[in-house]
């Protein structure tokens, strides 16, 4: 393959990857992050996009992009989608342990990563409340570690997240709703149902043994 042939994969690799985010709703900042492509060139893609879908209704999003690591533990709901959302970057590798993503050197490799991870949280939840661009923050803040982390429940071993500095035992979401039932989980009205643990894998968080990104057992 010459040296030309080489520059025209990877580029065509870049634009192709601008696409699905545009398609996915990223600000033009995180294009460029993921892609390495100038702002003046995802502008340009934006146009070829809206040629190639007409009829589709795509945003395209300003302003600064999430900064905030609260919004994913704000409630149980988010706080249990952002699991699942964490689960599948750990399988899909762009999450490992002791491995910092450096936003100045992605790659667009796991800029697919995120895509695939993103897309496969859509099919998996019911009207999920994450968007794309808390995905792609959700990543760096994982990797970066220094305000949220991932751990095992303590309860179920399912994963969840956490504020590194909490004094709590980690918990997932169903645990922490049955905290004074042994064996026993609340439904939605307090009542107790008695029945076995859900194993952590049918809960949609995916088994401890499988992922790789995890803090703390
Ligand atoms: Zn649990």
């Amino acid at each position: 393959m010459r040296v030309s042939d080489d520059r025209y994969c990877r580029d065509r690799l870049r634009f192709d990857l601008a696409l699905r985010l545009i398609g996915h709703e990223a600000r033009t900042h995180t294009i460029r992050i993921w892609t390495g492509l100038t702002e003046d060139r995802v502008r340009k893609l934006y146009r070829t996009y809206i040629t190639e879908h007409p009829g589709e209704r795509i945003t395209r999003r300003r302003g600064k992009s999430p900064q905030r690591c609260g919004f994913f533990l704000r409630s149980p709901r988010m706080q249990q989608e952002a699991a699942v959302l964490a689960g599948l970057f750990c399988m899909v590798g762009i999450v490992v342990r002791g491995r910092r993503l450096d936003p100045r050197a992605l790659t667009v490799t796991q800029g697919e990563m995120l895509c695939l991870a993103y897309e496969t949280y859509h099919a998996l939840v019911t009207a999920p409340q994450i968007s794309f661009e808390h995905a792609a923050f959700l990543v760096l803040a994982l990797s970066r570690a220094d305000e949220i982390v991932l751990h095992h429940c303590c309860g179920c071993g399912a994963l969840a997240i956490a504020d590194r500095y909490t004094l709590r035992t980690p918990v997932c979401g169903v645990c922490a709703a049955a905290p004074h039932a042994s064996g026993g989980v609340r439904g939605a009205h307090g009542l107790r149902i008695d029945r076995p643990p859900v194993p952590a894998a049918a809960r949609g968080t995916p088994a401890p043994a499988s992922l790789g990104g995890t803090e703390a057992g």
